[in-house]
């Protein structure tokens, strides 16, 4: 079941939806594709977009289209990764001393998290706002965009972990697979109580 902390909605009147996805493309051009209609359509959801501050691979197509359709678009990035990753054009920026500090700036900022394909940082990113889940730091919506079915694997081996005892069931509601962007932003707006737009 996916349930915000009621305390946010009374603070902030743009929901900010954190994503984490790959720096990397990925080789399916579908992944591309789920990217900018991620990115449009939290413009268009009229959210707001937090994100790893990177121009690279899915990250970078997600900021772009965005910024594009509107959407405030908040990069925070360790200033170690700064010259690595690089910038998109449109984002605001906060520069944290230190991965730890980005990951609970992130935390804190964000209404929901959309989960797109991407490598271990984005798995560690995953793992880190379900584990905190899992913990009662946070009731925040996770939605994860299994694109392609590039999950399956994810929710094999989370369901595995609850089957063979070492995680309780709730751990198996902690988190949403949306097959595409509409479902995955559907599941977004129901997690928020945001009304479809007309
Ligand atoms: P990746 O999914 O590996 O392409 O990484 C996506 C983004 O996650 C990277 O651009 C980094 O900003 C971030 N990242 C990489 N490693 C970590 C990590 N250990 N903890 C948190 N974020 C990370």
């Amino acid at each position: 079941m996916l349930s915000r902390n009621p305390n946010d909605a009374m603070e902030k009147k743009t929901p900010a939806i954190c994503v984490f996805c790959g720096s990397s493309l990925g080789y399916s051009p579908r992944f591309r594709e789920v990217a900018r209609d991620i990115g449009a359509g939290i413009a268009a959801g009229g959210f707001s977009m937090v994100f790893g501050g990177g121009s690279n691979g899915l990250m970078g197509i997600v900021a772009s289209a965005a910024a594009q359709g509107g959407a405030k678009v908040q990069g925070i990035i360790p200033a170690f990764l700064q010259a690595l990753e690089g910038l998109t054009a449109e984002e605001q920026l906060i520069i944290t001393p230190h991965m730890q500090e980005r990951k609970t700036l992130m935390l804190q900022m964000s209404d929901a998290f959309l989960v797109l394909p991407g490598g271990l940082g984005t798995f560690d990113e995953f793992f880190e706002v379900a584990t905190e889940a899992q913990l009662g730091v946070h009731r925040k919506p996770i939605i994860v965009v299994n694109v392609e079915g590039y999950f399956d694997a994810l929710d094999t081996m989370l369901r595995a972990t609850v089957e063979k005892g070492f995680a309780k069931p709730m751990i198996l509601e902690l988190y949403h697979l949306a097959d595409g962007p509409e479902a995955a932003l559907l599941a977004l707006r129901e997690a928020l109580e945001v009304p479809a737009q007309a």
